[in-house]
């Protein structure tokens, strides 16, 4: 047989498409460690691998979520440049102002990277909610910064905004419902304070992707267009048309094909002329958000990817925008835009530990006893025939001795030991069949369903619904990679499954060119090396729509600075204690501990013992809920 070629660095970077979705953060080192690069160039890098052994070393335990400041820090210039430049190329009349909508992710360290890293830009922020606006209100922003309050709105939250508004800060309400009109005018009067509304409409134009229905007629959010007349005419009447600044429109998250984005630019941008031609002085453009993230890297219009590039979308944001507002003599607005994902996705990785491997039956040998069942026998004889001429004629003839099988198992007519055989010599046939579909070029449809059957279960030490949700609600993909051994070739193929006892607790389709793979290729494990899988691009909406099922809590989270002489790990916030997640069902643990203690002292333990058991439970309560060995 022809040696196999080396397998190396590059070969891994294709293997797992690392370029493809990287955006120039990731990339694999020569020595086979998948490393970060957060000034998205060359150097500074660090190897996450290292990362991970450091954090070991330390005593932490898995899993275990990384953020990178710096790579955040890069989204937040990307993004703003890419707008300067865009501004710059097509002559536009007006500034871009963009705001982070803190609901992506209000992680403390997220919030505040992207307000600092935000500030040369006058980058804004924007708020759902009005515990949202209470964190935002406090943040250091440029003083031009804009904070849109977007969300419905009771009058607490529009009180709230507008004494923000008086304190100095660049405060916009985006009106989501007709009936907030009053409301504003009413509070701005009693606060005496001149409000900043913006109107947000429905648009016609649909997004593309997952999140199709955010826009569209039936939308949940935005006036419709008789309601934007009667809001003019209402703020007219009271004399506050001047309060009018902000035109909004959100087709959606992650809109997968540019033309979508255009068509609904173009309609938003008419909407801006034809309020002023109303009177108002309407000048901020803000049109939500929707950049996509391109999480399988096949920059495709396919609803994990995105058929266009950040500099493109800038340019046709602010070109289509000029296009509209020059032809019909109207000012160009300040461009403003809500992009969460597409700012937030890359900075974080959560980092996997496999903790065990399970493999289906039949890669060990068989030997047929005399007494064997024939059905078994004859299972056994296919197992040994198989070749490229007959494999599908066999593998048709082992599915049916499989259900003859079950029938007889069922009636009592086969011992546990001939079923384990038989299972045995069906997984036999089942490996000699994929090997010789794989070698041909068009393997039959029916032998598709193999790669999963035949693929290894790596058991993660993780709870998909706390760390991954997207990927149990939507059926988001996320691009997976060992963090080592990329120098050598994997040999297996694998889906995983989390610690949950929930059987949607599972990972089983995975980022490909062209659509989705069953399986991940991996490496054999092996005994007492730690094998890690970094899940990239988690950054959006992963770290706070997580849920506690099962009573796995937050995740312990590492941040991670990158310079010349290697990395550093700034600060570790520990993940969640049982004891908060179970007070977050409504126990007490001091009545959990009274409890137990009674238990104790009424058993028939001896002292020591009685102790131990005490000491060990109230460990437990404030122990981390993952598994810790
Ligand atoms: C969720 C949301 C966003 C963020 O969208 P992304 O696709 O994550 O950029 C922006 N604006 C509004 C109004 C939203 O509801």
């Amino acid at each position: 047989m022809e040696k196999l070629k080396r397998f190396t660095a590059k070969d891994a970077e294709e293997t797992y498409l690392v370029p493809h979705w990287a955006s120039g953060f990731f990339r694999v080192g020569d020595d086979g460690h998948l490393e970060v690069t957060p000034n998205n160039g060359t150097s500074p890098y660090a190897s996450l691998y290292e990362i991970v052994q450091a954090l070991r070393d330390e005593g932490r335990p898995m899993p275990v979520v990384l953020r990178f400041p710096q790579v955040l820090e890069s989204r937040v210039r990307q993004l703003n440049e890419a707008f300067q430049t865009a501004i710059r190329k097509y002559n536009y009349g007006a500034d871009y102002r963009g705001l982070f909508p803190v609901k992506v992710n209000q992680r403390r360290m997220v919030v505040e990277t992207v307000a600092a890293s935000g500030k040369p830009y006058a980058y804004g922020l924007e708020a759902g909610s009005k515990a949202e606006l209470a964190l935002i209100l406090a943040q250091d922003l440029h003083p031009e910064a804009l904070i849109a309050c977007n969300g419905f709105k009771d009058d607490d939250f529009i009180r709230m905004a507008l004494m923000g508004l008086k304190l100095g800060k660049n405060v916009v309400i985006t009106l989501e419902k007709f009936a907030e009109l009053s409301r504003v005018l009413r509070i701005a009067n009693e606060l005496g304070v001149e409000p900043q509304v913006g109107i947000r409409y429905k648009l016609k134009a649909k997004g593309s992707g997952q999140w199709e229905a955010s826009g569209g007629e039936a939308a949940k959010f935005g006036l419709t267009t008789p309601e934007i007349i009667r809001a003019v005419e209402v703020m007219a009447q009271a004399g506050k048309l001047s309060a009018l600044v902000m035109v909004h429109a959100h087709i959606g998250s992650q809109v997968t094909d540019i033309r979508r984005i255009k068509q609904a630019v173009r309609e938003a941008a008419q909407t801006y002329v034809q309020l002023r031609r109303l009177g108002a002085p309407v000048r901020y453009l803000n049109l939500g958000g929707g950049l996509a993230v391109d999480y399988d890297g096949s920059k495709t219009a396919f609803y994990a990817s995105a058929n266009y590039s950040l500099p493109e979308y800038a340019e046709d944001l602010v070109y289509v925008t000029k296009e509209v507002t020059d032809s019909h003599g109207e000012p160009n607005p300040v461009l403003v835009t809500e992009s969460g994902r597409a700012v937030t996705a890359y900075h974080s990785v959560l980092v996997l530990e496999v903790v065990d491997t399970i493999r289906p039956p039949g890669e060990e040998a068989a030997e047929l006893p005399s007494d064997a069942h024939p059905v078994v026998k004859d299972l056994f004889d296919l197992a040994q025939t198989v070749s490229a001429k007959n494999y599908r004629e066999v593998y048709h003839d082992a599915f049916s001795d499989k259900d003859t099988l079950q029938s007889l198992y069922d009636l009592g007519l086969i011992s546990l030991r001939d079923r384990a055989l038989a299972e045995t010599l069906y997984y036999q046939i089942a490996r000699k069949v994929w090997k010789l579909a794989q070698e041909l070029d068009y393997p039959a449809d029916e032998l598709e369903d193999l790669q999963k059957l035949l693929a290894d279960k790596l058991v993660c030490n993780f709870s998909l619904f706390q760390s991954l949700p997207d990927a149990w609600a939507v059926k988001q993909l996320f691009p997976i990679a060992p963090l080592s051994r990329l120098d050598e070739r994997p040999t297996r193929e694998a889906t995983l499954v989390d610690i949950t006892c929930d059987s949607d607790g599972k990972f089983d389709r995975f980022i490909d060119l062209h659509d989705v793979r069953d399986t991940l290729p991996v490496h054999d494990l092996r005994p007492g090396e730690p094998y890690y899988l970094g899940v990239f691009l988690v950054g959006a909406y992963q770290d706070v729509l997580g849920a506690d099922h099962n009573l796995f809590g937050r995740v312990g989270e590492a941040h991670v600075m990158v310079d010349e002489r290697g990395f550093s790990i700034e600060r570790f916030v520990p993940g969640e204690k049982a004891r908060r997640l179970i007070e977050n069902m409504g126990y007490e643990d001091t009545e959990l501990l009274a409890s137990v203690e009674r238990l104790v002292r009424q058993s028939k333990l001896g002292p020591a013992e009685k102790g131990f058991f005490l000491e060990r439970y109230a460990a437990e309560l404030v122990g981390y809920t993952y598994l810790e060995d």
